[in-house]
């Protein structure tokens, strides 16, 4: 019974650790406003990047005709085929061909990564099109490319660095747009990059597309980011870059780092074994990569210190056992015995016999990380709120506010979506998140990259 007591305790001061009372989840709002500020004075004066995108126009309904897209984003690749209506009539159709990424694609060569997808394009592309499409008409595609990247225009960039488990040196520093160019043609492909993006613009321009109310994207999948619309005029770094008076901005929120997170020694010990310490440390607390990792080695802590789980269950030493949709599934198991709980400790962990009580501290463990990231990513999406004057601040009528949001966190994991939705009203208060609306953006990434390139296609 004492050893139970000591597993409890390893839970309780683990729930502790992940506090995020009101008070300090506005220091957090503020120390990212600040750095929002810095990282738009000038290139390396923050943590986040806040990146240009060179979209200063988003989709808006009237784009015509058949684009492609291409989403490489973490754990799955997608290749989309879309047909837009023009006015009026918007999307009329869409493919999509999902498929994860070999891992060990991840880190082999640029050549080899660039080729794989290159060849799945291409085989989908000549599914797709039969014989409508002639072959010496050049085909405009958007890329959407969810890593940091240096833009150099709205079709062109390098990349700054890997994240999410990818990690292939000679890439970095090339310009993927056209590496991926450079592999289509290899294989024989007529297809032209027309807008290489960021998922959260994808996500922002599929959003803009059907609410031009929406001003911000935010993704929460594999990895986690946002973007938004900010007025040149703020983007002291790019000074009479653009036209007109305003761009999306890619934060790489991702990256975001402040005292003021609640970080835990099990937050700590993930970041030193991944392969990138002391990077991304925003994203490490709140994205589909990570938190059934942490739930692991808080179980992992709780078997060391007690005999709940029997002998030192050996899975729990495996990385990445615990995957997040099955933390997921475990936290929502709604059975009076807890039966998922019960069958995914046995079929993933190897843990098996454990009684409904310590099934319930499972549970708690799962709740605990779930409710700090999506109250951590509330305070994210106040902050932009509060960057372009939309928290109720300013004077005035209340204008009406689209977020547009996508990945599994937010979509299927409903209630990491309820504590996210709960935690805007505390820190907006009720009547201004009245006005804020989150709106899923279903394969927005890709569906978004496709109507930013024909927004941008020279034949428009
Ligand atoms: P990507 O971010 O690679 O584009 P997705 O948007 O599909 O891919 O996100 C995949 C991530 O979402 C995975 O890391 C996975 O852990 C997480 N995930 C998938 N389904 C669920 C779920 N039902 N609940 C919680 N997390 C999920």
């Amino acid at each position: 019974r004492g050893r139970w007591r000591r597993a409890a305790e390893v839970v309780r001061e683990f729930e502790e650790g992940c506090a995020t009372p009101v008070a300090r989840l506005r220091q957090v709002v503020d120390a990212m406003v600040v750095e929002m500020h810095a990282g738009l004075a000038s290139d390396g004066g923050s943590k986040l990047k806040m990146l240009l995108t060179f979209v200063d126009s988003l989709p808006d309904g009237t784009e015509e005709g058949t684009y492609y897209a291409l989403d490489l984003g973490g754990t799955n690749f997608r290749v989309l085929r879309v047909q837009l209506g023009g006015k009026g009539s918007l999307i009329l159709n869409h493919q999509v061909e999902r498929q994860p990424i070999p891992h060990e694609l991840m880190t082999s060569s640029s050549e080899n990564l660039f080729d794989f997808i290159a060849l799945t394009l291409k085989r989908f592309v000549e599914k797709e099109d039969g014989s409508q499409h002639h072959s010496d008409d050049e085909r405009a595609l958007g890329f959407t490319f969810s890593f940091p990247v240096r833009q150099t225009s709205v079709a062109s960039g390098v990349l700054i660095k890997w994240t999410k488990g990818f990690s292939i040196e000679d890439t970095v520093g090339k310009d993927v747009a056209q590496c991926l160019e450079e592999a289509m043609t290899k294989r024989g492909l007529n297809m032209r990059v027309a807008a290489l993006v960021n998922d959260t613009v994808g996500t922002l321009a599929l959003g803009h597309y059907y609410d031009e109310d929406a001003v911000a994207a935010v993704v929460i999948g594999t990895g986690s980011n946002a973007c938004y619309v900010e007025r040149t005029d703020a983007i002291i770094k790019c000074q009479g870059l653009t036209n007109s008076g305003s761009m999306v901005v890619n934060m790489e929120w991702g990256n975001f780092w402040s005292s003021h997170l609640p970080r835990t020694s099990y937050d700590i010990a993930l970041d030193d074994e991944s392969p990138n310490p002391n990077d991304q440390g925003f994203e490490k607390m709140i994205s589909g990569m990570y938190l059934g990792d942490v739930a692991r080695r808080v179980l992992q802590r709780m078997a060391q210190e007690s005999d709940i789980f029997g002998d030192t269950p050996q899975n729990l030493n495996v990385p990445f056992s615990l995957r997040t949709p099955l933390m997921a599934a475990m936290h929502t198991d709604d059975s009076a015995d807890l039966r998922e709980v019960k069958t995914i400790l046995q079929e993933y962990l190897h843990i098996s016999d454990v009684p409904l009580k310590t099934r319930r501290l499972v549970v708690k463990v799962c709740d605990i990380i779930t409710r700090r990231a999506a109250r951590l990513a509330a305070a994210g999406i106040v902050s932009i709120l509060k960057k372009i004057g939309r928290d109720g601040r300013t004077k005035g009528k209340p204008r009406r506010t689209v977020v547009a949001i996508e990945g599994p966190l937010y979509s299927s994991y409903a209630i990491f979506r309820d504590y996210l939705n709960e935690t805007l009203v505390e820190l907006l208060s009720e009547e201004v998140a009245q006005n804020v609306i989150l709106k899923v953006c279903e394969d927005g990434s890709g569906l978004g990259a496709a109507l930013l390139a024909a927004a941008h296609s020279v034949d428009r």
